[in-house]
């Protein structure tokens, strides 16, 4: 590849990583961000970012309004091409952009949107907290799964997360012992349902009650997908109709030694249907 090719397909390394809006400055806390689901970089690569994600898909803040502007995108691509490119060499920036004297004592909200989306990029996560131990770091996730294997059994001291519905992997969490999060379609629902709402602040999501109420976005198009249902009731009809096609496609192939076994490759499938009719 000739340098001038080289150029055009490598994005910039972002400048700063972390970043703070009006709403977050004034809780103290930080962003980290990557795109939202999945993203293509300037060379063509792809990747998701939200490998758990489902229901969640049709109603993402981060997939509307600003979070399309180029210049947004743009920064949250650079991001993950410095994760995917130099998982190295990006933890050393973080630490280095950590250790700050202003970052003392304050919150790093990891992912505004995007999500953990390999064991790689989780444990360097795991390496920047143990190295911060000055700031706290949280989260909400869908990765439920990666979370119990890798995180549970050894948590950093300064890391707070809370386990989001509307996910492919919401059947793994244990809602009487996990923290969680729900969408609901307003702060009356929340309420009603005997849990708390984040409304006032995001921290309370991990450091509030254990049953964390989010209001949905006032966007009309989600409010009238959401239908009224809690995100968490939204995916388990996801989840019981999936189920119901999976097994009727069992019924319509019983004892057929030619019927393949799993999707051919590169035919999509139920779950990237899903993605992309989001
Ligand atoms: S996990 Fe979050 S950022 Fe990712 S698609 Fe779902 S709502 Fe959007």
């Amino acid at each position: 590849m000739s340098s001038s090719a080289h150029i055009t397909t490598v994005p910039a390394r972002p400048a700063r990583l972390l970043t703070q809006n009006r709403e977050m400055r004034a809780i103290g806390v930080w962003n980290w961000t990557l795109p939202a689901l999945a993203a293509r970089l300037p060379d063509g690569r792809t990747q998701v970012t939200c490998p758990a994600a489902s229901a969640c898909t049709r109603i993402c803040y981060a997939r509307n309004g600003t979070y399309l502007f180029p210049a947004v995108n743009a920064k949250h691509t650079a991001n993950l091409a410095f994760v995917m490119d130099d998982l190295p060499g990006w933890t050393e920036a973080m630490i280095r952009e950590l250790s700050a004297p202003r970052l003392v004592g304050k919150f790093v909200r990891v992912h505004d949107a995007g999500d953990f989306f390999s064991d790689a990029y989780t444990l360097a996560w795991c390496r920047v907290m143990r190295a911060c131990p000055q700031v706290t770091f949280y989260c909400y996730t869908k990765e439920v799964r990666r979370f119990k294997r890798l995180i549970e059994p050894d948590p950093p001291e300064n890391f707070l997360w809370v386990y989001s519905y509307g996910g492919r992997e919401d059947s793994f969490i244990d809602p009487d012992r996990d923290r969680v999060a729900d969408v609901f379609p307003d702060e009356d629902a929340i309420t009603e349902a005997g849990w708390s709402s984040q409304e006032a602040s995001d921290l309370l999501a991990v450091l509030g009650p254990r049953l964390v109420g989010v209001p949905a976005n006032r966007i009309p198009q989600f409010l009238k997908r959401m239908g009224g249902r809690r995100l968490s009731e939204w995916q388990a009809e996801i989840d019981a109709e999936r189920t119901h096609k999976r097994r009727r496609h069992l019924r319509l192939v019983p004892n057929d030694p030619s019927a393949p076994t799993s999707m051919p490759e590169g035919q999509p499938s139920e779950d990237d249907a899903e993605r992309h009719a989001a």
